[in-house]
Formats: structure tokens, C-alpha cells, sequence
């Protein structure tokens, strides 16, 4: 048996996933956790790498943690589908989205 210690683990058992990250731009340190209003996010116990998502089911998808992220990329959140909606630009026209 292993005598590593595990201190936080996400929650595997919800089917939420309101945000992910890249491993490969990440470098863990950790604004976006400070960011969130409501602790979603945790720091990881390996240093450098990306936070973990301990209580996905608490996100308000307002996107602080990618607003602070220094690291385009990094993080990434996935609004809920009634939350998808797009937006119209009065002067030219065009749809877009706040966020994927
Ligand atoms: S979108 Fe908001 S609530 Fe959700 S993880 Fe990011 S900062 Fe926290
Ligand atoms: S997602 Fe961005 S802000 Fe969060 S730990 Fe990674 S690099 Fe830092």
C-alpha cells in the first residue's frame, strides 16, 4: 500500500463539470482558486499542477477563475446548455458568445 497521502480528490460522483483545465498551459498557481467566491476550486497537492474541481455543483459560471487566469487557455469553463445563449451586436449584426 501506498504512503502517499491524498489530501482532496473531485467529486467523481456529480455529473457537473463547469470547468476544466490544460494541463499543458497550467501552471498552477493558483489565482483562479483565490478568485472563486465560492470554493470550488482547490489547489492541487502537487505543486505545478492544475487546481482541482472539489464541489463542481456549487459554480455560479460567472468566470472569475478565467478572468484572472494569467495563462490563456489554462481554464476553461462549460456553461450549463440553458446558459448557451448568444448575443447580437445592435450595430453590425453579429452573434457571439460570452463564453463556450
Ligand atoms: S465560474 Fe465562478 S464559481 Fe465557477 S469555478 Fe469559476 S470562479 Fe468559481
Ligand atoms: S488555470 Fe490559470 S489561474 Fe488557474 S492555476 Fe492554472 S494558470 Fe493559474
Amino acid at each position: 500500500m501506498s504512503e502517499e497521502k491524498i489530501y482532496a480528490f473531485p467529486n467523481g460522483c456529480t455529473p457537473g463539470n463547469p470547468v476544466t483545465f490544460d494541463p499543458e498551459i497550467c501552471n498552477g498557481c493558483n489565482l483562479c482558486v483565490d478568485a472563486c467566491q465560492v470554493d470550488v476550486l482547490i489547489p492541487n497537492p502537487v505543486k505545478g499542477k492544475p487546481p482541482l474541481v472539489l464541489f463542481p455543483e456549487e459554480c455560479w459560471y460567472a468566470g472569475c477563475c478565467e478572468g484572472i487566469c494569467p495563462r490563456p487557455g489554462a481554464i476553461q469553463i462549460h456553461l450549463p446548455l440553458p446558459q448557451r445563449v448568444r448575443w447580437k451586436r445592435k450595430d453590425t449584426g453579429e452573434h457571439f458568445r460570452v463564453s463556450r
